[in-house]
């Protein structure tokens, strides 16, 4: 009776029920004969002339009524293909035409999503390694053509399977795939296929992907959550390294809730501002002078137990929270150094992550002209990584920064994977030589090496060099021979609070000025 649920189909019904007993009432009173006898009494009423007429206008009004009918339906037919289009957009990612991540959001794991009993047998969330490097190379239309390539390697790789492309390069497959003993196989020859070389454009590259795996039964019990899982095992591939595959364990999640306390603390540390900055000294090696202090962030937990920097920068930079942090360490520094010797320069660390931002240059400036501190004393320590990620804003900031007479510090240089055109085209002011061949070029001579090409390549460039992690005199007295400006280590003094300089100004060998 499917019929009766739309209201054409009722009225259609009502229409040949009504029209039925009409036509058998008619028959039964027999109203032909009755109406031809009417009309021929009543003659010059012209009655045959309106039946006539009445025939046509029904005759035309129905095909009439029929075209339009016609219409309707291709208009329906239009708008029924308009919506599918719609809905496929909605659903899925053009570029690679797979799942996106709202499919993900509403067909997965939302109201509409999966019960337990609908659940894959093995849920993988993969990332392509170094995804932006490739891209960076072979620019972004290469990078959409090697995402297409992938996309349409997953497909045969699990056929029939759901597969999502999240954003970016990560990927979802919900798998048919049983989560058993012969799985890791499966995942390492996925890994291999999928990074077989390709040509795109005239280039070949090949691309890893790390792989996160769940069984949604055993460690979950909807599927956000199993999808969470896969994710978690994801992040944990990716921290061991390319071409990575890790399976979800419990124990994971615990170092997630930890974080999780972590971030809830820090907010709350930079709100309260607690996170607090200390200064380690710079000595001008051929001299043994001051020439300035690096802004060091401190902070301590509940128990006072230090967290290190490399530790919370990092999650206050996924937190969202590195500006602002950044910018109250900023306003502190500022004034502090304001109470320190007119030659005294301050440095800066800033994280990669902040070079992404292009209000960064102007957020800087802007807290060295309210606190008042001069921007010729000040100087910006940037790792090279940061400007091999975004090269054009990192570019912009550098450059707003270099005109108002702040010097930029490429700081850690040697750990990172800078490549020489980048150190042409970027103005910098400094190079900072990493700790790590500070402490061992003494004893080896190929680190003895590094440092001298270094320091000929800052010559060459018309930069200055700092050594960083200076611990022994040795080191200093040898790094001074080989050319190296500037130097800071424990030799010269630990990083101290802002209430320690005075009394290291006064009391320290290393304090005078010339
Ligand atoms: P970095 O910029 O390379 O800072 C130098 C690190 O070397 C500091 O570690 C310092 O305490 C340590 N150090 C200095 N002299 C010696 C030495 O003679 N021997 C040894 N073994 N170590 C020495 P710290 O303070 O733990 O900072 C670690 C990293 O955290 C810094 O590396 C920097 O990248 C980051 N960081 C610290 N404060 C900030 C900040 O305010 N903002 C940002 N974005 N990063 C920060
Ligand atoms: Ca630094
Ligand atoms: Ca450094």
């Amino acid at each position: 009776m499917k019929m009766l649920q739309t209201r054409a189909g009722r009225d259609g019904l009502i229409a040949i029920l009504v029209g039925g007993a009409l036509y058998g009432l008619f028959l039964y009173i027999d109203i032909y004969d009755s109406f031809h006898e009417f009309m021929l009494q009543h003659e010059d009423w012209e009655l045959d002339e309106l039946i006539t007429a009445l025939l046509v206008v029904g005759v035309v009004g129905f095909i009439y009524g029929w075209r339009r009918h016609q219409d309707l339906r291709a208009e329906m037919r239009r708008r029924d293909r308009a919506e599918q289009t719609a809905v496929w957009y909605a659903f899925h990612d053009p570029l690679t035409q797979l799942f996106n991540r709202h499919y993900a959001d509403e067909n997965v794991v939302g109201e509409l999503g999966r019960t337990v009993g609908e659940m894959p047998n093995t849920i993988f969330a993969l990332d392509l390694d170094d995804f932006r490097g490739i891209n960076d190379l072979i620019g972004q239309n290469g990078g959409d053509k090697l995402l297409q390539i992938v996309a349409d390697r997953l497909r045969n790789l699990f056929p029939g399977d759901e597969i999502i492309r999240l954003g970016g390069d990560e990927f979802l497959v919900l798998s048919q795939i049983p989560f058993d003993g012969a799985l890791e196989e499966t995942v390492t020859d996925t890994i291999r296929r999928l990074g077989e070389p390709m040509l795109i454009g005239s280039v070949q590259v090949a691309i890893g992907a790390s792989v996160g795996i769940c069984n949604p039964r055993e460690h979950a019990t909807n599927m956000g959550d199993a999808i969470q899982c896969a994710e978690l095992a994801l992040n944990d591939a990716k921290q061991h390294g390319r071409n990575s595959i890790r399976v979800f364990d419990p124990a994971l999640q615990e170092e997630v809730s930890k974080r999780i306390a972590l971030e809830h603390a820090l907010r709350e540390a930079i709100r309260t501002d607690s996170i607090v900055p200390y200064y380690q000294p710079l000595i001008t090696l051929g001299t043994g002078v001051l020439h300035g202090f690096e802004t060091l962030a401190r902070w301590t937990d509940e128990s006072g137990a230090p967290i290190p920097p490399t530790v919370f920068i990092g999650i206050a930079e996924e937190a969202g929270l590195i500006a602002d942090l950044s910018d109250n360490l900023l306003r502190r520094a500022c004034i502090d150094a304001l109470a320190w010797p007119k030659e005294a320069r301050l440095a800066f660390n800033i994280s990669p992550l902040q070079l992404t931002d292009r209000t960064l240059g102007a957020r800087i400036l802007q807290i060295l002209h309210e606190t008042g501190f001069p921007p010729d004393r000040f100087e910006v320590e940037i790792t090279e990584s940061a400007l091999v990620q975004e090269l054009a804003v990192a570019g912009e900031v550098i450059d707003e920064l270099r005109n108002a007479s702040v010097q930029i510090v490429l700081d850690d240089f040697g750990t990172g994977y800078s490549s020489l055109s980048q150190l042409s085209n970027i103005p910098f002011d400094e190079i900072k030589i990493d700790r790590s061949f500070v402490s061992s070029f003494e004893t080896d001579e190929r680190q003895m090496n590094v440092i001298k090409a270094i320091v000929g390549l800052s010559h060459g460039l018309g930069v200055v060099t700092t050594a960083e992690g200076i611990e022994e005199l040795s080191q200093s007295e040898n790094l001074k021979r080989l050319g190296c400006d500037f130097g800071q280590g424990y030799l010269f003094g630990k990083p101290m609070p802002a209430s320690e300089v005075a009394g290291y100004l006064a009391s320290s060998p290393w304090k005078r000025f010339e």
